[in-house]
């Protein structure tokens, strides 16, 4: 190549990387995809809706200590950083008969970034008012939280609000409430602010654990997280889903070291056996299951990872199928 080739490559090249005046005029837009991801489950159709999505800090994983906790995160994330993600989803349902919503995120309760379930509920093609029963795997304010809206009235205001009685018991009690920890009334205060609008218009049921709500839809008591926690089994035509609420908060760690209770559990030792044998369970009959703090969609099988712990495959994109 002779020295005015190599020059007329050099300028082209050059000009090449100036973008064009129009392109870099062309505002960045910075909203991401609407957050619901669609599956079938039989001739039912469920959609994950996305609420919001942050970091956990380690401090809060129990039964390891931190330095065992820093190993753990690093020979699972590699090198990526260190830090611990998860979501906020909820479900929906919808049975042709019925349009049901396994939890409502956290709506107002969790700041900036959360609170978006209602708005991908349209996004996904329905309205809040068609819901017509919301089932609550608990009453954390994660999943109660955005079943009122900005002026404390029902958000879903068509919808039956179903939930275990031991976890109504639980949280509803004033009782409960003023035996429970200065930093833990809050949340009995929430519960409380949250139902009692359901509750006064007769909209707040208990569901019997081990005993079909409708046809093909089982709730299961899974305790521990909370008293009365509790997953929902949807079964039809041969195919099966479970949604299992709170289960599992960070995937990568918990699956990997299912013994990792969490701050937030009001009996860890129960939580840690609930899980251990669930995940046991689910493994082996290669059920599909629906998480609420795994990364959306939050949707995946579980498999054993052959030593003690196990492993998450999640849902690819793809078409409704
Ligand atoms: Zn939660």
């Amino acid at each position: 190549m002779t020295i005015g080739a190599y020059t007329r490559v050099v300028i082209l090249l050059l000009a090449a990387l100036v973008l064009p005046a129009s392109q870099a005029a062309t505002p960045q837009i910075k909203t991401q995809a609407p957050g619901y991801y669609r599956i079938m489950i039989g001739k039912t159709e469920v959609t994950a809706l996305y609420d919001g999505s942050s970091t956990f800090p380690l401090t809060l994983f129990k039964n390891a200590t931190p330095a065992e906790l820093d190993r753990q995160v690093a020979a699972i994330n590699g090198n990526a950083p260190k830090v611990v993600n998860g979501s906020v989803n909820s479900f929906l349902i919808n049975t042709g008969e019925h349009l049901i919503l396994i939890d409502s995120g956290g709506g107002k309760l969790l700041g900036a970034g959360f609170g978006q379930v209602a708005t991908n509920l349209r996004a996904a093609g329905y309205s809040p008012e068609q819901v017509d029963l919301v089932l609550l795997t608990h009453m954390h304010g994660d999943h109660i939280g955005g079943l009122v809206n900005a002026e404390g009235q029902p958000a879903y205001p068509n919808a039956t609000i179903w939930t275990s009685k031991a976890e109504a018991d639980y949280w509803l009690s004033p009782a409960n409430a003023a035996k429970a920890s200065k930093d833990k009334q809050a949340g009995f205060q929430r519960a409380t602010d949250i139902l009692t609008p359901y509750r006064q218009a007769g909209k707040l049921k208990f569901f019997t654990t081990g005993k079909d709500l409708l046809p093909g839809l089982q709730p299961i008591a899974l305790p521990g997280h909370t008293p009365g926690h509790s997953g929902f089994i949807l079964e039809q035509g041969g195919q099966r889903i479970l949604f299992w609420g709170d289960i599992v908060h960070y995937s990568a760690l918990q699956f990997a070291h299912p013994e990792l209770a969490v701050g937030f559990d009001a009996d860890g030792v129960q939580a840690v056996k609930t899980r251990a044998a669930l995940l046991a369970l689910v493994a082996r009959q290669q059920t599909l299951v629906a998480g609420a703090h795994i990364t959306f969609p939050g949707i995946g099988y579980v498999s054993s990872d052959g030593k003690t712990g196990y492993r998450w495959t999640p849902v690819g994109y793809g078409e409704v199928r």
